[in-house]
């Protein structure tokens, strides 16, 4: 059978590559180990965050399945950084294992031009020294001018738990793909290793719910998708304990029977997701450590234990959960493991995520060496798009640096390559006040419309949204409002009151004063969402205008010569990740410090002023 491109997995980078394929106008095959498993979180039941958050708009904004999905799935909305400014805002969302799944399906079976199919991928068909189709383990081929591979955590996997070897498995449950490593080697790509873990599971009716901290989600009616207005679930609250020293003697007895601690797994983890072992190594001075318990779903009882991910035996894993304040008495449904999966440097990757050595064959997700959903799904973005370019030799698309977090994440991977899993923050862009997440839609919308990515009636709703927030742009600049009126306002924002009335964009220049109850106070009534992206432009376009001419002079300066004995460890303007990096490497210029994995240019700025209080 004859596609115009196949993607080979159906987790979070497969199923965006194959919605934006179908979407661009190529006939696409998804071909999945288990259509059941198609949209499976394999860790925790959440879709956001930091940055993250900020990815899944831009997914949305070019017509990605991600936003919606999480729209008809979440069980709690929370915007992060609400204390710091709308300008960092982050959306987060819990989500119903469950319905997340379920609506990723539906999302993708009502995509003209995509057809879903189980199989696994064992072989690839090469022709002329390019990809030509993929041949499946039962003995199915399917031809295609572009493959896009994103098998996750599923090339030779390995599970851990405790001492035992390592289980052959994809995660729980999932069988692990064997062959496709020594396949690509075969063609000259190289592999390595990355490992991750999660934590256990509980059952929620054996927690004392009284004993822990409840935490609700925003009241605020949000979306994550510009295009699409899902009815929300019933919403429910997480809940919050901390471990504590007895925890800790548990964890530090055990620790030599640690999958992560006694030698079984040799390949990097994430520094960002620790297992608890980590972080008792790491912090040893910490008296606690955060446990946050997450609904996994409306039908089931069963919580996601956030903070505990580990490898410890399970006899190990439930001593520990019962010496948390509030889960004395729980039952442990499922333990925490750790997996040991192949991943590809990516810098064998053009920045259209096209192999270098396989023309017409494309790699996304947690096989390029990240971690997380979101990172899986922009990269199957980027490459969905790009691999109907090559099938249909039309236009392929660069994804910049400046104008998206997609850029900033397919620019780091595929120049500076990933020495451990790779995660997204705002930190690795130096464009940060830009790539926000209140206007992703606009940055994005206009290449969504070139290549054809929205139907009809998104563009027109996708527009007409634009429309009225310029709209609330033009009111604030113009409308003028009551002292007595802005004075509740103001003072309940902790700002000094006014005597005589103003224009509403005077006051929503004041840091901590939200242009959306400035305008209801003046009568005219805007629901948050809409008035997000004007209070930005009002309160930072002179931080924005900076932040594009400190870009500018950065790339000026890559020459500058660095000091051999610069104290990288006590710059504290400079990521850790960053002072670590450069410490071990001693670059010699700026330009060779922003080449090192790890090193954002946001920490390049940094190291720049750094330099120059130095008087270098
Ligand atoms: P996956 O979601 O893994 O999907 C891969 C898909 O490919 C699956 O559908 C699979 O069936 C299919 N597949 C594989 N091989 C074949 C084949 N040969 N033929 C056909 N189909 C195939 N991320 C975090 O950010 N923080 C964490 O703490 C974290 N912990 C994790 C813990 C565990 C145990 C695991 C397994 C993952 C964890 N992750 C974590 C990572 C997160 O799950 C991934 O980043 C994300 O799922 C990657 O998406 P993906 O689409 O690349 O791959």
């Amino acid at each position: 059978m004859r596609y115009d491109v196949i993607v080979i997995g159906g987790g979070h980078a497969g199923t965006e590559a194959a919605a934006l394929a179908a979407r661009r106008g190529a006939r696409t095959l998804l071909l999945t180990q288990k259509l059941e498993t198609i949209g499976q979180m394999s860790c925790n039941p959440a879709i956001g965050g930091i940055a993250k958050g900020t990815v899944v708009r831009e997914i949305d904004a070019l017509g990605g399945i991600m936003g919606r999905a999480t729209d008809r799935a979440r069980l709690q909305f929370r915007m992060l950084n609400r204390s710091k400014g709308p300008a960092v805002w982050s959306p987060r969302a819990q989500c119903d294992r469950a319905l997340y799944r379920g609506a990723v399906r539906a999302l993708l079976d009502d995509r003209p031009g995509l057809v879903l199919a189980e199989g696994e991928v064992a072989d690839l068909d090469i022709a002329g020294g390019r990809v030509a189709g993929v041949r499946t383990v039962d003995g199915r081929s399917y031809q295609a001018r572009a493959v896009v591979l994103t098998a996750g955590t599923f090339l030779r996997g390995r599970i851990h738990t405790g001492l035992e070897a390592g289980l052959p498995a994809g995660r729980a449950g999932d069988s692990p793909s064997e062959e496709i490593t020594q396949l690509l080697e075969g063609f000259g790509v190289t592999s390595a290793r990355f490992k991750t873990g999660t934590p256990p599971r509980i059952d929620g009716r054996t927690v004392d719910l009284s004993r822990l901290h409840r935490q609700d989600g925003d009241e605020e009616p949000y979306w994550f998708s510009a295009h699409a207005r899902a009815v929300h679930p019933v919403q429910l609250p997480c809940f919050l304990t901390w471990t504590g020293e007895s925890t800790h003697e548990i964890i530090r007895a055990a620790l030599d029977r640690s999958a992560l601690y006694g030698g079984m797994i040799g390949g990097r983890g994430p520094r960002y997701c620790p297992s608890i072992e980590d972080k008792l190594v790491r912090f040893s001075a910490a008296s606690r450590h955060q446990v946050l318990l997450e609904p996994e779903g409306l039908d089931t009882a069963e919580m996601y234990v956030n903070g505990l991910s580990t490898s410890l035996p399970p006899a190990v894993q439930l001593d520990m959960l019962r010496s948390v304040p509030g889960l004395e008495a729980v039952e442990m449904t499922r333990p925490g493991y750790a997996i040991e999966y192949d991943y590809f440097p990516p810098t064998q990757l053009r920045s259209t995520l096209e192999c270098r050595v396989v023309p017409g064959l494309f790699f996304a997700g947690q096989i390029n060496g990240t971690t997380g959903y979101e990172e899986a799904a922009a990269q199957g973005a980027v490459a969905g798009v790009n691999a109907v370019a090559v099938a249909l030799e039309i236009e392929p698309v660069e994804f910049q640096r400046s104008e998206s977090f997609l850029g900033v994440l397919v620019d780091d991977l595929v120049v500076r390559d990933v020495d451990e899993p790779y995660r997204l923050f705002t930190s690795r862009s130096e464009f940060r006040l830009s790539l926000r997440q209140d206007n992703a839609l606009r940055r994005l919308l206009p290449l969504a419309s070139r290549l054809g990515l929205l139907s009809e009636q998104e563009m027109h709703a996708a527009t007409g949204w634009l429309e009225r927030e310029d709209e609330v742009h033009a009111s604030a600049s113009e409308r003028r409002i009551d002292a007595a009126d802005a004075n509740v306002v103001l003072e309940a924002a902790g700002s000094t009151p006014i005597s005589e009335s103003c224009r509403v964009v005077d006051l929503a220049r004041r840091p901590g004063v939200a242009l959306s109850r400035l305008m209801a106070a003046s009568g005219a009534c805007y629901p948050e969402e809409q008035t997000v992206w004007a209070d930005v432009e009002f309160k930072y376009s002179g931080y924005i205008a900076r932040e594009e001419k400190a870009a500018a002079h950065l790339r000026e300066v890559e020459g500058l010569r660095l000091p051999s004995s610069l104290p990288y460890q006590t710059f504290g303007s400079i990521s850790s990740e960053g002072r670590e990096k450069s410490a071990r490497a001693q670059p010699a210029t700026l330009g060779q410090a922003l080449k090192i994995s790890g090193v954002s240019r946001s920490d390049g700025q940094a190291l720049l002023m750094e330099v120059r209080r130095l008087g270098h």
